[in-house]
């Protein structure tokens, strides 16, 4: 009998979700994904799948039509993609924008949004936070929404916003009171449901959106905004409150990329250790060298300490309790782990990493992302260093 490989090894929690979301990945194999690659083209049916198959609508209470679940599991289903070589970046956003709805929007927003996203009516895949003048600086951000009568006028611009051409929904982040006239500098923005589908319409709309082509197929843009009227009702929580909203939902999106970069690291792991035990050089197989062997057992080592923080942090989450520390921790490890484990599967491939046929060189860009994306490794040790241990902040 064959080995287990890694992932299969680890499945103890969830184990009927993951085998269902592993028995969905199948259907959607290497060529698959690298078509799409290929030409930058969306996962059209792997989103609609996953979204048909409810996975999409995982933490959406039932009572809004979802299925319930609690992030830990929302994590293995996306680890479960992850370590079958797919990418849940095409549409993992969905999973936590709708936390700041749920956990901040009025109940009429909550029924009015909620059971549509659910059901795979309305998308709500897009994150509108980061701007070209603020990056890293959030607060700094330039764009502004002043209320006039019963709408709100957004003018401004992102960028990095992913899968807006995708989503019928953004969720956007504008200033309502300019910096200079706040009290402390968290406080002054606030977050809005946009309806892309009307904001992009027309001939001359107050929405433009332009694709950025990256060195992954990310269907990330950038997004032009002039004169959007955005309808008060679509205010989630409090005006001025919004930063607070975004902060409190970057704890999941931070515990949930990280089980991404767990499946990546046990993909890259797996595909190294089945290319090293098969591939014969000077007569023996290269898994046979300690210098082929020990990278990619000290990733598996890697992975296997980070998943633990991953599955701590996501247990404190579910839990109510807090859990920043946890979460930055999970993504730090996760996005080191993935990328450790990745060096080792493309070393271990020789010349034939670089072959696109072997899913490799696909993943080792993907899974780079992570080093930066939704938050650069640097913040989050400037975060342990000034929260956790006390440290004088550095920024
Ligand atoms: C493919 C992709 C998809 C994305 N999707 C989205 C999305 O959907 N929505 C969204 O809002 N954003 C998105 N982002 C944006 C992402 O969150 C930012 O790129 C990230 O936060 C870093 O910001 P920046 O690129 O402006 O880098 P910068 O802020 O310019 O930073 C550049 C480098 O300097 C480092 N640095 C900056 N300040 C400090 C400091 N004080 N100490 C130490 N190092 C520092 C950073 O760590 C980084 O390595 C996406 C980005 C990418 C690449």
């Amino acid at each position: 009998m064959a080995e287990p490989t890694t992932h299969e090894a680890h499945a103890a929690d969830f184990p009927e979700i993951r085998e269902a979301v592993r028995a969905l990945c199948a259907r959607f194999p290497g060529a698959y994904w690298r078509a799409r690659d290929r030409e930058r083209a969306y996962p059209e049916d792997f989103v609609r799948t996953l979204t048909e198959a409810g996975y999409l609508a995982a933490l959406i209470p039932e009572d809004y039509g979802g299925s319930g679940l609690p992030l830990a599991a929302a994590a293995a289903i996306l680890e479960e993609i992850h370590s079958s070589g797919g990418n849940g970046a095409a549409c993992h956003a969905q999973m936590y924008t709708m936390g700041t709805i749920l956990r901040h929007g009025s109940e009429a927003q909550k029924r009015r949004w909620l059971p549509e996203i659910a059901a795979g009516e309305l998308r709500l895949q897009a994150f509108g936070v980061t701007e070209p003048g603020s990056g890293t600086d959030t607060l700094s951000l330039a764009t502004t929404a002043r209320r006039e009568g019963e709408h709100y006028v957004v003018h401004g611009q992102k960028v990095w916003t992913s899968r807006a051409e995708h989503s019928d929904l953004m969720l956007l982040l504008a200033r309502t009171t300019p910096r200079a006239e706040v009290r402390r500098k968290g406080e002054g923005l606030s977050v809005f449901l946009v309806d892309l589908r009307e904001a992009t319409a027309g001939e001359a709309p107050p929405v433009v959106i332009r694709p950025i082509r990256t060195m992954i197929n990310h269907a990330t843009t950038e997004v032009f905004i002039d004169g959007l009227e955005v309808p008060a009702d679509n205010l989630i929580g409090e005006e001025g409150q919004g930063f607070r909203y975004i902060l409190d939902g970057m704890n999941a999106e931070r515990i949930l990329i990280a089980a991404e970069c767990i499946g990546d690291a046990r993909w890259f792991i797996d595909t190294a250790r089945a290319y090293a035990a098969e591939r014969q050089v000077f007569g023996r197989p290269i898994g046979q060298n300690q210098g082929i062997q020990f990278p990619i057992a000290r990733a598996y080592a890697e992975t296997e300490a980070a998943d633990l923080m991953v599955k701590r942090a996501a247990a404190l989450f579910d839990a109510g309790e807090p859990c920043g520390a946890e979460a930055n921790m999970a993504k730090l490890l996760a996005a080191d782990a993935s990328w450790a484990a990745a060096e080792a599967c493309l070393q271990t491939h020789g010349g034939y990493g670089f072959a696109e046929e072997y899913d490799v060189e696909r993943k080792f860009r993907e899974t780079r992302l992570y080093q930066v994306a939704p938050v650069s490794t640097n913040l989050i040790l400037a975060y342990l260093a000034e929260h956790v241990l006390g440290l004088p902040r550095s920024y």
